[in-house]
């Protein structure tokens, strides 16, 4: 059951959390409620100074405290009370959640937290589980191909889902035997520490996670460019995920997981069932009113289905109650700032103004906070920001199609290729679809994540390189090392 509170009255982790304690620094970054537009905190700024105390911590605790060498049982079962505290302490999780991002409690609770705990213990059982390998060699020789941690290992994680981002990129870490250093979005600091100081709390030594806080150019380039750092996972733009390949390039070559932006089609065929395909449409594009990386932001339609589509969307999408983040009635999400509504809102007008009919929505809601309205853009031309570029919005467009090579082709987007909604009730035309589509993901008659954790995640084209989740996230935290012994 989750209650709605009053952000007064919930204390917010103060600092840097290095070594398994709050480092606090001058407060330089204004923090703004989405919800309502109430500064109600700030939050400092990792130098190069704090960044190399933490990377240099982490290096010490891997030392001093066996992380990596214990036994891999050993390992597991910390991680699994750590996802047992998590459960435990959900409500505070979910409050430092969405008192900083755009996540209402109710799911904040009973989705982010509770998700997150699942996903640290999927990651604990790889610990004792995943190892090397025996291959076939000459007959006097013995060859081995070892699995080793990497050692300190750095992320930086978006504002938009926090916790589970920070879940994603410590619990693979850790379990395959890395300490980590991670700077959490500058935006949504708090629910990142408070997880952190939990892993403490159920054993895991001081200086394993560290926590660094903020901006992208100051504390993010530090932590990338850091020789102390042997591998760097990243969620969030794509714009960003280049300067840090560029970073890298210029201080130092180090392996890179990317996990970036996209505009993900949905394609509706006429033989889907039009009341499934819509709802799924509409959840695709209003959870966290479209600030998922998945968001299903173009609706790809068969002409002759159009007319009944749209009426069911329309229907969908109104079906939405804004409010603040605290209270539990709510279930659609502010726009995270000022910055971001207006860009959103810059594009939906400049679509408008070149032709394209708004049919829903378009504009900012008339309360206080930064909330838009869901909208449904028809008629966009093809070369509009609002069909090539990332929106992080709740606004979809919708395109028609005669035969299917026509749906194929307007799904493909020449820069992203993150994820995919497909509709239809024709097995064949469904596998074929599957099949034609480009895209790291592609979903059947639902859309969004399941708490299928196996299914890696991770996009094609310029949407990423590697995957968080699945066995993938756990072995690529982890180097190998090929070993032939002359018997
Ligand atoms: P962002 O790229 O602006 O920031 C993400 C993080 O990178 C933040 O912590 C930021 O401080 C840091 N950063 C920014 N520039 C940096 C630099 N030059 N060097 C190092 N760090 C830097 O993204 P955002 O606005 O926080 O999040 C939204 C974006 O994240 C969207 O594009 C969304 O699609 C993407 N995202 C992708 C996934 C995925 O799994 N593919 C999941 C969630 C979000």
């Amino acid at each position: 059951m989750t209650a709605t509170f009053d952000p007064r009255n919930v204390p917010l982790p103060k600092g840097h959390w290095i070594n398994g304690r709050y480092l606090t620094g001058v407060p330089l970054i204004e923090l703004l409620r989405p919800s309502d537009a109430f500064a109600y905190a700030a939050s400092p700024v990792a130098d190069d100074e704090v960044v190399d105390l933490a990377v240099t911590s982490a290096a010490a605790a891997l030392q001093r405290s066996g992380w990596t060498t214990c036994r891999p049982t050993e390992r597991a079962n910390i991680l699994k009370r750590w996802a047992s505290l998590i459960e435990t302490n959900a409500q505070r999780l979910g409050q430092l959640e969405s008192i900083a991002s755009t996540r209402p409690i109710a799911e904040s609770v009973s989705i982010d937290a509770a998700v997150t705990a699942e996903q640290i213990r999927f990651f604990a059982e790889f610990a004792d589980k995943e190892g090397g390998d025996v291959v076939p060699t000459d007959s006097d020789h013995l060859g081995m191909i070892l699995s080793e941690p990497y050692g300190v290992v750095g992320a930086i994680t978006p504002w938009n889902v926090p916790l589970s981002m920070a879940g994603w990129k410590i619990g693979p870490a850790l379990a395959a035997g890395n300490a980590i250093v991670l700077k959490p979005s500058e935006h949504t600091p708090f629910s990142t520490l408070f997880l952190a100081e939990l892993g403490t709390e159920a054993g895991i030594p001081a200086g394993i996670i560290n926590i660094v806080l903020g901006d992208g150019l100051t504390t993010g380039a530090h932590l990338v460019a850091h020789p102390g750092i042997a591998k760097i996972s990243f969620t969030g733009s794509t714009v960003a995920g280049g300067a840090i390949l560029r970073n890298i390039a210029g201080a130092q070559i180090k392996p890179v997981t990317l996990e970036l932006g996209g505009k993900s089609p949905q394609v509706v065929f006429a033989s889907a069932d039009i009341e499934v395909a819509a709802h799924c449409v509409a959840r695709g594009i209003l959870l966290n009113a479209g600030q998922t990386c998945v968001a299903g932001s173009r609706v790809i339609v068969a002409k002759t289905a159009e007319d009944a589509f749209m009426a069911a969307l329309k229907r969908e999408m109104s079906k939405h109650q804004p409010g603040l983040t605290w209270d539990s009635a709510t279930n659609y999400s502010p726009i995270i700032s000022e910055r971001q509504i207006n860009r959103i809102h810059g594009i939906v007008e400049a679509a408008v103004a070149h032709g394209a009919e708004c049919v829903l929505g378009g504009k900012r809601l008339d309360r206080t906070g930064y909330f838009f309205e869901p909208t449904i853009l028809a008629g966009v031309a093809a070369d509009s920001p609002a069909l090539t570029e990332e929106i992080f919005g709740p606004v979809v467009t919708v395109q028609t199609f005669s035969d299917e090579n026509e749906a194929y082709a307007l799904s493909r987007h020449s820069t992203y290729g993150l994820a995919a909604g497909v509709y239809t009730q024709d097995l064949s035309q469904a596998m074929r679809a599957v099949k034609q589509i480009e895209a790291g993901t592609v979903w059947v008659n639902r859309y969004g994540r399941s708490r299928d954790h196996i299914l890696p995640t991770g996009g094609y084209k310029a949407s990423g390189i590697g995957k968080d989740l699945g066995k993938e996230a756990f072995r690529s935290n982890r180097r190998q090392k090929s070993v032939l012994i002359k018997i």
